[in-house]
């Protein structure tokens, strides 16, 4: 083993980077089958799990809790998603009344993604896309994609 890799495995082991899902549990995301999808042009943002990005801090417990609004000072479940889901690649965030919980899209330089996700900024046509670190969700930026869209993928 080389220290490159060990580096790795302690970073993986110590899990304290905040910006992590420690929960990578790999489920394939398909649009249904026999269904050509619609294409909508939607402006997509990366995001991670981080208190930048999810709006949370931490309190002098070290807890992570909300950091702003009505409920500021509460818990915040650090990576799951408002359905309840762990939040990993492919969690997508999107106003649930145009885009329902289930709904899968496909992002061209992003690949499938199912709809899990809300948040308070996020209404109309546009998506958050969740990066398992702070880097490449910001390296994502904000960019206007033709997006594929199977609202039939809805539970
Ligand atoms: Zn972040």
């Amino acid at each position: 083993m080389n220290w490159r890799f060990g580096l790795i495995l302690l970073a993986i082991l110590s899990g304290s980077t905040g910006c992590f899902v420690r929960d990578v549990r790999w489920s394939p995301i398909r649009p249904p089958r026999h269904s050509p999808g619609r294409t909508y042009v939607i402006e997509t943002t990366g995001y991670c799990p981080c208190g930048d990005c999810c709006g949370w801090e931490r309190n002098w417990l070290f807890r992570p809790v909300i950091s702003s609004g009505p409920n500021r000072g509460k818990p915040k479940a650090v990576g799951v998603t408002a359905s309840g889901a762990r939040a990993k690649k492919g969690t997508l965030a999107a106003d649930t009344s145009i885009f329902p919980f289930g709904t899968v899209m496909y992002i061209p330089g992003y690949g499938y993604g199912r709809v899990e996700d809300r948040g308070s900024g996020i209404k109309g046509y546009r998506v958050d896309l969740f990066f398992q670190s702070h880097r490449d969700a910001a390296e994502w930026g904000r960019v206007k994609k033709k997006v594929t869209v199977w609202k039939n993928g809805a539970k």
